[in-house]
């Protein structure tokens, strides 16, 4: 089977009549046959705008219909698409758009005025609309072609333009759709941005592929987000932790049960379990998911019933992908032990936009290394430990953040808590914590209720209290902000 673009004309022939995409800010929807309409004819007026096969095509966009528009036409002409994170600034997107060599960027109204500066042709919507509509198009798509370069967030170094196949990213839908069981009633809120692979290729193109429904929301506010879950009957949504935070504590949240919400997803950072709590509470399936840019992102599922009795796994491996967890690179962990979670399955991605050397390192005989941190129970659930980046040695002890976090953010007076490791003259890295308080504590209080739960070269040299964790655009804690604030506290 061709795991190529085309399999959107495919569902809109199937189900031409059902609705495919509703913006939820305006209202507007469109059903499988517009959808791919849509796409077909910017398809032909990329042509004109002299955009052919292998082309690198940028968007610049807030959450839009204009993502999947771009995605489906450059599979039809054969272009390659590059969305941009558009929390960046300037000197960013144009680094971006000078490593991939971009042909153009694609740019909403939004943010006409920012993309002035870009170092690249620009096209407004309205400047492709009056294109001509050429369709004298030859290409055909292979399914190992690139069909996007996604840059990842660079919460550690320089973004590394992240190359999908047509094959990945059919792959990660069809692996997506049969081991969470989703289908074409399923409708689900997409609130995370579209430039990441969460809010592009979690849930939006495997709904796609399904039949289903995917609900655009442009910018995330909790009360917005309660509001369209409702309003458009959604079934299942992913969203990174912080936004789950800001959504229990929103007044809105008191007041409704989600009658339609089938299953709540977090992922792509740590979920504190106190949220988990918030969902049970109304009775709601709520679980975690682990992912990233390089394989899929999905790759666990866990069951209903297990979700609630191994609360915080992400569960097992999915159907047609492959999971292990590795020690230094050659001897596979035992139950309860550590190791670097290694992944395989054909959503892993192809390469890092001309960086060899990366891929070599990120990629061995099939397998991706991720970088992350797991352990596995005696009955094979899967938990996500952290990444070994962020994994700090102090005195000769291995320290997971992580779980000292999970401790602090079970106190009460806790909102956020971040820990890291910065250097100490004493003991090579000291380990602190910064936090940010929902009522009064004091570091005392903190330091004496983890000295109560955890071993104590775990607990923290300091706490470091702050009004608002820094976070990054997609909403998970920037780690190195706060590693280079607080570099010099012991020196
Ligand atoms: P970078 O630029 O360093 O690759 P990123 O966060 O922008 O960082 P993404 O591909 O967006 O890269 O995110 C993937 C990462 O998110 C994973 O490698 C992992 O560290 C983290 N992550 C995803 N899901 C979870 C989870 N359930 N628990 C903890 N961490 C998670």
């Amino acid at each position: 089977v061709e795991m190529n673009g085309s399999w959107l004309q495919k569902r809109s022939q199937h189900s031409p009549y059902k609705i495919a995409v509703i913006d939820g800010d305006t209202g507007e929807r469109w059903n499988y046959k517009q959808l791919y309409d849509r796409s077909n004819e910017l398809a032909g007026r990329l042509l004109s705008a002299g955009i052919g096969p292998g082309d690198r095509v940028a968007l610049l966009s807030p959450n839009h219909i204009v993502y999947f528009d771009l995605l489906f036409a450059c599979g039809v002409i054969g272009a390659i698409f590059v969305p941009l994170n558009w929390r960046l600034a300037q000197k960013e997107w144009n680094y971006i758009v000078r490593d991939c060599k971009a042909k153009c960027v694609i740019v909403h109204d939004e943010f006409l005025e920012e993309s002035e500066q870009l170092e690249c042709q620009v096209f407004s919507l309205k400047e492709l609309k009056e294109k001509q509509r050429r369709s004298d198009r030859s290409h055909v798509t292979q399914f190992k072609d690139a069909a996007a370069i996604i840059y990842t967030g660079g919460t550690t170094g320089h973004p590394k333009g992240v190359i999908l196949t047509y094959e990945n990213i059919a792959s990660n839908a069809i692996n997506t759709i049969v081991s969470w069981g989703l289908h074409g009633e399923d409708i689900t809120l997409t609130c995370l941005p579209m430039f990441h692979t969460g809010g592009l290729n979690a849930l939006s193109t495997p709904l796609l592929m399904a039949g289903g429904t995917v609900v655009l929301m442009r910018n995330f506010e909790a009360g917005k987000a309660i509001h369209l879950l409702n309003l458009y009957k959604c079934t299942i949504a992913l969203m990174v932790p912080t936004m789950y935070s800001m959504l229990i504590e929103h007044p809105r949240f008191h007041g409704t049960d989600f009658p339609t919400m089938k299953t709540f997803l977090s992922g792509g950072a740590p979920c504190p379990l106190e949220i988990y709590e918030a969902f049970y509470k109304k009775g709601k399936l709520f679980k975690e998911g682990y992912g990233l840019t390089e394989a899929g992102p999905n790759n666990f599922y866990i069951d209903p019933q297990e979700a609630y009795e191994k609360k915080g796994s992400v569960g097992k491996a999915m159907l047609f992908n492959e999971v292990k967890l590795m020690i230094n690179d050659n001897k596979e962990a035992g139950e309860e032990e550590v190791g670097e979670i290694y992944i395989r399955g054909s959503h892993v991605f192809k390469e890092y936009w001309g960086k060899e050397a990366e891929t070599k390192k990120a990629k061995n005989d099939g397998w991706l290394r991720t970088g992350d941190l797991g352990r596995k129970d005696e009955e094979g659930y899967y938990y996500i430990v952290g990444r070994t980046k962020d994994m700090i040695i102090s005195g000769g002890e291995n320290i997971y953040p992580l779980e000292v976090e999970h401790i602090l953010c079970q106190h009460n007076a806790v909102k956020e808590a971040c820990v890291i490791g910065v250097p100490h003259p004493v003991w090579g890295e000291a380990v602190i914590a910064v936090v940010s308080k929902k009522m009064e504590t004091s570091e005392k209080e903190l330091l004496t209720y983890c000295k109560a739960r955890i071993g104590v070269y775990k607990i923290p040299k300091k706490i470091v209290f702050v009004s608002e964790l820094p976070k990054t655009a997609v909403g998970k804690l920037d780690k190195k902000d706060l590693q280079e604030t607080y570099r010099g506290l012991f020196n």
